[in-house]
């Protein structure tokens, strides 16, 4: 029986999910949602995937949180506390907003006071918007002369652009996803779109459809994989080995861009002397792809007119990840395949504003648009507009704060969105920290694993009760509408930063999202031309515009590149193993991840009723040759273990899932996988390494 909807009013918004940045109408009857469909952006012409059509009731669940809560005196800060099944309420107490607010400010200023900058540390997120991002870099710089502020970008493609900032001086994407459709060869490395970033995916296929060639390379195999000419399944943590024999081939056949080279690119020679170790002959053992398709590939790509490479998170989370990217930069560089249509380096980023905190300033080493802290004529900039000193030191990244928590340094947390309960590696030592805190001020939608751990929790908005703007994977700027009233007592993020910031003797005034914004702005010069006015006016602006009434440049570095002298640079890399290699204690690889129906640690997804009834429990996928081996049956369950900890789930079969891996989403709070991953840090993008580390399963034990 099919039924009507007839709403009172659509709302045109933005999918508040993945980075893909898919345009939406949402359509709203009596205060609540009841329908999203596609909206024609330039990102998704109409199309959305099961995430941003089906997953928008997590807005009204009942779980939100509605009333400011302040821990109980005699509540014990257990490191897993929401695990051993407690009533939040007999670990919290309800409170006044301005009681929640006072004692939020209270404890940071009392860390503040002993310890000064260094007692202090926030970590803001990657699903707010581009105006609670700057607002809260801010707070914690200007309140409390900290650096120590960072997000999730750490644990997804810090690496990345450490990669892209250090090679073309600009650490987003040269080209639209949509540039696939100009391109002969497509890459995919390391990503699975399919999963992800639904939406890409589907312009993915089409490309090939039309006659590029699309190479997909992982260490799994995948649905995507049907539509590709070549399809690479190499040995996990070889990333370099195959990627330098590639670079070996287009040198040795000389398929590189001479002019090219000698016009924009520094470090060629050197290369060149790097990889001619790296032959196909020598890597393909290590990467388990035969010379054959490693010179086939090499061909391809360096020989087609217009290439484009795309890549995820199988490059960026690995001790090795920023060497990775290297490569990948070196492969585009010396074939001059970026800067034209159809060519260019696209990271895909995760979250829907991973792009966007990013630029604005959610990083410790730099204030907005990248511009470095340790820089003094950059600070001077932002002393001036801000009224007060700053730390002239660059701050610490997501993990090394964990680190320095239970160094008896940094004290006091302040937590906005963000759920590293659940997100960061190795979680004893994360949840250890939390817990060590004297004072950690959360501020989320829901009781996350994380808000367990606060002193005070600050009840916040949801993606579709607020305004803002969110910058997508292709750097399109886009605004994110209210559709529905807050719950209860909760309020906008934007003015609890404001109340706090005010608590602190900060004096911010600010009358809404727009004039945020165009603060904002007015330290960003990448949104030169993209006022509030204008982005109300045309809906989408791709940065960087080169007038108020021009579009965007999607495509970027045709000329020079942003670097002191316009020429980019090249870095060759060296093999460097995982950190952690299989042995006969553990002999899996395990590697984590998403799934289609679930986004990062599920605190959204979990609770929007159609994708939990699609994937409601957590589950480890092992090659069902790999479960006959071990005598194990379907759907039992088994216990995984590293050298961390262990977790108890269901087994899958997954034919993707090569033999002598496991996978596992980390997503499930009732299994968080991220209590076995190995919190190992590549040196440069410093985040962990969550793709690779030794595990080892055995049926679990009978209750
Ligand atoms: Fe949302 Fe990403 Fe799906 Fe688009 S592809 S609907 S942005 S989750």
């Amino acid at each position: 029986k099919v039924r009507a909807v007839y709403p009172d009013e659509t709302v045109d918004s933005v999918c508040p999910f993945c980075g893909v940045g898919c345009l939406t109408k949402v359509s709203v009857k009596s205060g609540k949602i009841v329908q999203v469909e596609g909206r024609d952006g330039p990102a998704n012409e109409n199309r959305l995937c099961v995430k941003g059509r089906f997953g928008f009731d997590y807005v009204a669940s009942p779980e939100r949180l509605t009333k400011p809560l302040i821990r109980r005196d005699d509540a014990p800060k257990d490191q897993n506390i929401e695990l051993n099944g407690s009533n939040y309420l007999d670990v919290f107490r309800e409170a006044t907003w301005d009681e929640a607010l006072d004692r939020a400010a209270a404890g940071l200023q009392e860390s503040y006071a002993a310890k000064g900058g260094a007692g202090i540390s926030g970590f803001g997120s990657a699903k707010g918007s581009n105006e609670e991002a700057y607002l809260f870099q801010k707070l914690i710089r200007q309140g409390f002369g900290s650096n120590n502020v960072d997000h999730c970008t750490r644990l997804c493609h810090a690496s990345s652009v450490a990669a892209l900032m250090e090679g073309i001086g600009s650490g987003a994407v040269t080209a639209p996803f949509r540039a696939a459709l100009d391109a002969d060869c497509v890459i995919v490395i390391g990503a699975r779109p399919e999963q992800n970033h639904p939406v890409t995916a589907t312009y993915l296929k089409q490309a090939a459809k039309k006659g590029s060639k699309l190479v997909i390379m992982d260490p799994r195999h995948q649905g995507l994989m049907r539509h590709a000419d070549h399809g690479l399944i190499f040995k996990p943590g070889t990333d370099v080995a195959m990627l330098n024999a590639m670079l070996n081939v287009i040198i040795t056949e000389g398929l590189y861009d001479r002019q090219y080279i000698a016009a924009h690119v520094d470090g060629f020679e050197a290369l060149k002397e790097k990889v001619s170790e790296f032959t196909p002959e020598a890597m393909a053992p290590v990467c388990g792809i035969d010379a054959q398709t490693l010179r086939d590939v090499a061909r391809l790509y360096a020989s087609s007119g217009k290439s484009i490479i795309f890549w995820g998170m199988g490059i960026s989370q690995h001790v090795h990840s920023t060497d990775n990217v290297r490569c990948l930069i070196a492969m585009a560089l010396i074939t001059g395949h970026i800067g034209r249509p159809g060519t260019g380096l696209h990271p895909l980023r995760g979250q829907n504003n991973v792009q966007g905190a990013s630029d604005a300033g959610l990083i410790p080493m730099v204030f907005p648009d990248y511009r470095s802290v340790e820089d003094p004529n950059i600070r001077a900039e932002f002393e001036d507009a801000w009224g007060r000193t700053l730390d002239p030191q660059r701050g610490l990244t997501v993990v090394e704060i964990m680190d320095d928590i239970i160094a008896d340094g940094i004290e006091a947390m302040y937590v906005m969105g963000e759920n590293p309960a659940m997100s960061d590696p190795d979680q004893h030592h994360a949840r250890k920290a939390l817990t060590t805190l004297k004072h950690l001020v959360v501020q989320d939608i829901f009781l996350t694993e994380t808000a367990w751990h606060a002193d005070v929790i600050l009840p916040a908005s949801a993606h579709a009760e607020k305004l803002g703007t969110y910058t997508n994977t292709n750097r399109q700027v886009q605004i994110g509408r209210p559709c529905v009233p807050l719950p209860g007592e909760a309020r906008a993020d934007w003015e609890l930063l404001m109340e706090l910031a005010n608590r602190l003797d900060l004096d911010w005034t600010y009358s809404g999202v727009p004039e945020i914004y165009e603060e904002m702005r007015s330290h960003m010069p990448s949104l030169a031309h993209i006022s509030w006015e204008r982005l109300e006016r045309d809906g989408t602006v791709t940065y960087p515009a080169d007038a108020d009434d021009t579009p965007g440049n999607e495509i970027l570095f045709g000329d020079s590149f942003p670097t002191e002298d316009g020429r980019a640079r090249i870095v060759p890399t060296d093999l460097v193993p995982p950190a952690e290699l299989p042995d006969s204690d553990f002999p899996f690889v395990l590697t984590t991840g998403r799934m289609l129906e679930h986004w990062h640690t599920g605190a959204m997804t979990r609770r929007a009723t159609v994708l939990d009834a699609l994937e409601p429990e957590p589950v480890v996928s092992m090659h069902p040759k790999d479960i006959r081996a071990a005598g194990f049956t379907l759907g039992q369950q088994v216990t995984v273990e590293t050298r961390r900890g262990a977790i108890t789930l269901t087994l899958r079969a997954d034919r993707d899932v090569s033999s002598g891996m496991l996978f596992m989403p980390f997503c499930f709070s009732e299994a968080p996988a991220n209590f076995l991953t190995n919190p190992q840090l590549d040196p440069y993008g410093k985040i962990p390494e969550f793709k690779f580390c030794a595990a080892r399963i055995a049926p679990a034990m009978a209750e």
